[in-house]
């Protein structure tokens, strides 16, 4: 079974990234950064997140921040904490 192609991660740039929690989320195998989607599809909203800007998480202050669109807006999700705000929070 192929998976669709993953773009690589935003944080440490490595292509050794991986669908994982049943189509739920995605892994980098590098850095050990964790997106968790909410749905299925989450390697769907993977590919289509934003380039990420230098964001800080304003939970736990660090830098893994992922910008993707959820119903047309966009939504900002920290992989360390797993928060995740829209741009007016
Ligand atoms: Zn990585
Ligand atoms: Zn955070």
């Amino acid at each position: 079974m192929s998976e669709a192609k993953l773009k690589p991660c935003p944080f440490c740039g490595s292509a050794d990234v991986c669908v994982v929690s049943f189509g739920y989320g995605v892994r980098c195998r590098d850095c050990e950064m964790a997106f968790s989607g909410t749905a299925p599809g989450g390697a769907e909203k993977w590919n289509r997140r934003a380039d990420p800007p230098v964001l800080e998480c304003h939970v736990c202050g660090c830098k893994r921040v992922l910008v993707y669109e959820l119903g047309g807006l966009p939504v900002i999700e920290c992989t360390a904490c797993n928060r995740s705000w829209d741009r007016h929070a």
